[in-house]
């Protein structure tokens, strides 16, 4: 017994690469055959492959485009893709849009609660969706749940010969994600028919992590990412993202009078430190952004994380801190 006790502890101290995620390619491409990002990736109008890549890809390095987009590989007589498209990690149906009604089109968002890390993944522009498929459903990576397409209401429609499957991988910001659209002036009279799987309230970071290998840890993948910025928050009340990923906190969150929070450069809250009351590191206001990692400066103004001059937060990081603390 005593043995088995300390085996135990042994292998929960040193084995933490044992942790690990398995993933499956989501679409119907042989992944065999992947030699570089090249021989998936679906170019936008531009015809720039890296266009349909992860990051700031669109309007000459001016537009994020939180997730990569994986081409067609086989047509029907009409030139429609015919790629079936697979669940990527186990997991469990969070969400099923099957109007299209928004930029993503027919879209599905997975929920991953058993990895190392609780993500989701969306898989987006789809032609249709497996209609069995039912929100609450658990469902194991490899499950077929639709068709490639190029589905989307928004600025430019996807024509035929462009369909893709738009694939996002990440984490959700705020269970209270509707008190924050509903201030929102942005989106004032405009109803949201999506709730918690708004786009804005999923913060993607990059899925070439899950794309270049069948086995992760995802927690690891996310810590890994560089620290881009951090920002302090005055708060007695912890936001429900710190209760989701309790992985990413560290400090006596009971007694937290506020927070120490770095985010990658996309807008990923990485890691959380809890700041007890008598902390000098507390705001004086609500929150306060205080440093950057220079060698990500110019990612960090494109991505309007911080303003060109470096001094202010950005809108990008406004309406991350914003929906993290909403409701509370
Ligand atoms: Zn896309």
């Amino acid at each position: 017994m005593i043995f088995w006790r300390w085996a135990g502890v042994l292998l929960a101290t040193s084995g933490l690469n044992l942790f690990a995620t398995e993933i499956v390619w989501p679409t119907s491409l042989d992944r065999t055959t992947i030699h570089s990002p090249l021989d998936y990736l679906q170019a936008t109008a531009s015809g720039r492959p890296e266009s349909g890549g992860f990051g700031m890809v669109r309007e000459d390095g001016h537009r994020f485009h939180e997730g990569v987009d994986i081409r067609a590989t086989a047509r029907d007589k009409n030139g429609e893709p015919t790629d079936l498209i697979y669940s990527a990690l186990d997991g469990q149906v969070a969400y099923l849009n099957k109007q299209a009604n928004g930029g993503y089109g027919k879209y599905i968002v997975l929920f991953h609660p058993q990895a190392e890390l609780p993500v989701y993944t969306l898989y987006a522009h789809l032609a249709s969706i497996d209609p069995s498929l039912k929100v609450g459903d658990s469902i194991n990576r490899s499950k077929v749940i639709g068709v490639m397409g190029h589905t989307s209401i928004g600025t430019e429609a996807i024509p035929r010969e462009r369909a893709h499957l738009h694939f996002e991988i990440g984490v959700r910001l705020s269970d209270n994600f509707n008190t924050w659209y509903a201030t929102e002036p942005e989106y004032r009279g405009v109803p949201n028919p999506h709730g918690l799987w708004h786009g804005q309230n999923l913060a993607g970071f990059n899925p070439q992590i899950v794309l270049t290998s069948s086995r992760i840890n995802l927690l690891s993948g996310l810590q890994n990412e560089p620290t881009a910025l951090a920002v302090t928050i005055r708060t007695d009340h912890a936001p429900d993202f710190v209760k989701r990923h309790p992985s990413l906190v560290s400090g006596d969150a009971k007694k937290a009078a506020g927070w120490y929070v770095e985010f990658t450069w996309e807008g990923v809250p990485k890691k959380w430190l809890a700041l007890p009351p008598q902390s000098l590191q507390l705001p004086q206001g609500r929150w306060s952004y205080v440093g950057l990692n220079y060698q990500l400066k110019d990612v960090l103004v494109q991505h309007k994380m911080i303003t060109p001059d470096t001094k202010k937060a950005g809108e990008t990081l406004i309406r991350q801190v914003s929906i993290l603390l909403a409701g509370i």
